[in-house]
């Protein structure tokens, strides 16, 4: 990790965030965008944080990621490398082929060329695209893109994944698709992933833990530990009561917020 405030984390937790503030500007303009956030993802954990537009997720994450530096507190990170990232947007180079985008993170790593053709093909056969190694991400559909964005990021080798509103820009349907993909992805390679969304519903299909961000400053005003087995579906009425009672902890912190 490149952030001075980025140390080993121990071998029990995959993330640990303790006591991080995190303030943008200064003197009248500064905005307290998170308050005192302590947090921590088990190795192998999966957990969703959630929480209205603009409580301080992305700061969070970009926090984790390294991109940016807390004003207070701690982040740390098992290993030493740095975590995998993915957006809503996939952010793919557009004049590298599918093939050519997989196997940036791995030429960066120094990997030999035959290494890199075979650890892209599985790569690709993991995210189901062994077929379009070939095609441009112009190419291809809005779903397929973050497929490859997901590829790309699993080509780091790191064990934890953190992920922005990754399926935010999906229709319901390619989105579940994708749920499913990540959810068995997740527990093949033992991932800790840190997934940021503003979907409820999402949050209890995907989580070991939800944890509810209040609105600004952000703080962890919420936390359910969700017991569903796994696979999941979305429509199901166990996620559906998960959902049901975290938007009630949400609608309460948004009225608190309006008075
Ligand atoms: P979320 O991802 O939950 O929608 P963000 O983390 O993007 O929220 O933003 C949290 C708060 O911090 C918001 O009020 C936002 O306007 C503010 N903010 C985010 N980034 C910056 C920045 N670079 N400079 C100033 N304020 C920012
Ligand atoms: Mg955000």
């Amino acid at each position: 990790m490149t952030s001075t405030t980025t140390t080993p984390g121990s071998a029990t937790t995959a993330v640990a965030l303790s006591d991080v503030t995190k303030v943008y500007g200064r003197g009248a303009n500064a905005v307290l965008a998170l308050d005192g956030v302590s947090l921590d993802v088990a190795p192998g954990e999966f957990v969703c944080l959630v929480g209205a537009s603009g409580c301080g997720k992305s700061t969070l994450l970009n926090l984790v990621a390294g991109l940016d530096r807390p004003n207070g507190g701690q982040i740390a990170l098992a290993g030493d490398a740095s975590p995998g990232l993915m957006f809503q947007e996939p952010a793919l180079f557009p004049w590298l082929t599918v093939d050519g985008n997989v196997e940036v993170p791995l030429k960066l790593r120094g990997l030999p060329r035959a290494e890199r053709r075979a650890r892209v093909a599985e790569l690709l056969r993991t995210v189901h695209l062994a077929d379009f190694g070939r095609t441009r991400p112009h190419e291809l559909s809005g779903g397929m893109r973050q497929r490859v964005a997901l590829a790309r990021t699993l080509a780091l080798d790191t064990p934890v994944l953190l992920m922005d509103e990754p399926f935010g820009a999906l229709d319901a349907m390619t989105r579940d698709i994708l749920h499913d993909e990540l959810e068995r992805i997740w527990s093949e390679r033992k991932l800790s992933v840190l997934f940021v969304t503003h979907n409820v519903r999402e949050a209890a299909r995907l989580a070991d833990r939800v944890i509810l961000l209040s609105s600004r400053p952000g703080r962890i005003i919420y936390s359910t530990t969700v017991d569903i087995p796994r696979p999941r579906r979305i429509d199901s009425p166990e996620v559906a009561a998960i959902a049901a009672e975290v938007t009630e902890r949400l609608r309460t912190e948004v009225g608190r917020h309006a008075e």
